[in-house]
């Protein structure tokens, strides 16, 4: 098998963490397969290199910071493959530009475009062991580029998929994708399988296991990612897949809960064609996300609009609605940003009708309120006060029986 594994920033913190990571791959490579090992820098270099900048400058150049950062990654795939050569493997290290990464030229967020692999695939055929930085490419002006914080996942499965590899196996700080976030519910548990969609769920519902940008590639390409602890290489993690691979046993895989919301109310909007393109146009100029938008039945010309925005950006959106209130004509808003968005996702939901309503249930069951509610085919979402999320996720991955899963 041509295996691709990715191991982050604390799997490779440590000389020691190091030599453990040359020995997982030295023993997958002596199983017979074909390795390629893309790493992040070693713990927490990433932050340390920009706190460094920060102490010269606040206003670097885009293609200096790149310059800068790209080097975290430069250290743990050299230092990888020195361990590896210990063991009496044959290993080489190579860059993001060495390894025929090439991504377009917006620095600090890359895209990767394409990769040439000839120089990947001739290193696997003289029997090496190839490493390769993640988190970084060139530009075809072969300048260097990275792709965002947290983007070596993102460097892995496109490698994955330029070399047709027949795994992806990320190895990350948890040991798989939990039905809901064990810090609040002990007898969450871990996951066989989810699809990339409810990956992409879950992942930007806060639970911040895979770079979102893998998980879309991944998706597209229809590659499987395992996602496997780098404490303890022994457990199997959960696999990331194709949803029709599977046999939908579950109706909802996973309670997610997303802490950071703020609820907008505006109040007696015109009900007329225009009045909400200008509204999301004035946020969306801003660069505020919007995420639930609720209108209400319109009651004598008038409606309210209701919508949610990540707590960090309510300053901002309030004085967006405070600038457009005469121009639109609403009569008052309000804010709250004591709010919580509480979610059940589960691609077998399209097929299961009531899922809806067993989530209600469970909310209604503890007490708690529901104050915006969106749907989509894999997903409900509930608005709740923030004091009662965690009662929330609690009760629904209850009434779920999430706990009591093989
Ligand atoms: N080292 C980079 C970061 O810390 C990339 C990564 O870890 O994926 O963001
Ligand atoms: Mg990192």
């Amino acid at each position: 098998m041509l295996i691709v594994q990715k191991f982050g920033g604390s799997s490779v913190g440590t000389p020691e963490r190091i030599k453990r990571v040359a020995q997982k791959v030295v023993e997958d490579h002596r199983a017979g397969n074909k390795m390629v090992v893309v790493v992040s820098a070693m713990g927490d270099t990433t932050d340390e290199l920009v706190s460094l900048m920060k102490e010269i400058t606040s206003n670097p150049s885009e293609r200096e910071v790149d310059m800068l950062l790209s080097t975290g990654e430069q250290v743990s795939i050299s230092l990888l493959a020195m361990a590896i050569k210990e063991l009496g493997c044959d290993a080489v290290s190579l860059t993001g530009g060495q390894a025929g990464v090439k991504t377009s030229n917006i620095h600090n967020k890359a895209k990767i475009k394409d990769i040439d692999a000839t120089r990947l695939n001739t290193q696997l055929d003289l029997g090496k062991i190839v490493v390769v930085a993640g988190f970084q490419g060139v530009t075809p002006e072969n300048e260097i580029t990275t792709l965002g914080r947290g983007g070596s996942d993102t460097s892995a499965v496109a490698l994955a998929v330029a070399l047709n590899a027949d795994l992806c196996e990320i190895y990350t700080d948890v040991d798989g994708v939990y039905t809901t976030d064990p810090r609040v519910v002990p007898e969450a548990s871990k996951l066989k399988y989810v699809s990339h969609d409810e990956m992409l769920e879950f992942a930007s519902l806060g639970a911040q296991i895979l770079h979102p940008r893998s998980v879309e590639l991944a998706k597209i390409y229809n590659i499987p990612i395992a996602v496997r602890s780098s404490f303890d290489f022994s457990k199997e993690g959960t696999i990331v897949q194709e949803v029709s691979k599977m046999e939908k046993e579950l109706v909802v895989s996973g309670v997610a809960h997303d802490d950071n919301a703020a609820r907008i109310g505006l109040y007696d909007v015109p009900d007329k064609p225009g009045i909400a393109s200008a509204i999301f146009r004035s946020l969306a100029a801003k660069n505020i996300d919007v995420d639930m938008i609720i209108q209400s039945a319109v009651r004598n010309k008038v409606n309210d609009i209701s919508f949610t925005i990540a707590r960090d950006d309510l300053r901002k959106a309030l004085s967006v609605v405070e600038e457009i209130q005469e121009k639109i004509g609403f009569s008052r808003y309000a804010h709250d940003e004591d709010v919580s968005k509480v979610s059940i996702i589960g691609s077998g939901m399209v097929s299961n009708p009531g899922v809806a309503a067993t989530m209600f249930e469970a909310l209604a069951g503890e007490g708690v309120n529901i104050e915006m509610i969106t749907t989509s085919e894999i997903k409900v979402s509930c608005v709740v006060k923030s004091k009662q999320a965690n009662q929330a996720v609690k009760a629904i991955h209850r009434k779920f029986e999430l706990d009591a899963i093989e």
